[in-house]
């Protein structure tokens, strides 16, 4: 499978994707439309939404489940791991110190063949470690 750009993509495929990667805010699939939507106004949610399924599979980008949130995609297909702000919901990349697979760390797998990690911080973001509210 390549991943080289894909010449039969679509333009509606390539702006969705181009959307994506402006963004570094990890957004769901309605705020990518909401996007998409200034500059294809003829666009629906559900073009969207299969597109970004679409990209995912392919490997271009990632789709994030995680807990309490709605789904979300990210720009970049590689493995990293996330911080959440409890408070505004926020998700950031974040950069852990080690250059072991994190999954090479688990110790007791209970049985498992471990197939991927998600990590996922809870924290305080610094905006709303600055407001009282
Ligand atoms: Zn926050
Ligand atoms: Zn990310």
């Amino acid at each position: 499978m390549s991943q080289k750009r894909n010449p039969r993509m679509t333009i509606q495929r390539r702006m969705i994707l181009d959307e994506l990667r402006a963004s570094r805010s990890h957004p769901t699939a309605d705020e990518i439309y909401d996007r998409v939507r200034r500059r294809l106004p003829r666009i629906s949610l559900g073009t969207v939404y299969r597109n970004l399924e679409a990209l995912a599979s392919q490997g271009a980008i990632q789709r994030l489940d995680l807990a309490g949130v709605q789904r979300r995609f990210d720009h970049m297909p590689a493995p990293h791991h996330h911080i959440r702000c409890a408070r505004c919901g926020r998700l950031e990349d974040i950069v852990i110190g080690t250059s072991t697979p994190i999954g090479e760390l688990v110790r007791d797998a209970r049985g498992f063949k471990i197939l991927d990690v998600s990590l996922e911080f809870l924290g305080i973001c610094p905006e709303c470690q600055g407001s009282s509210d």
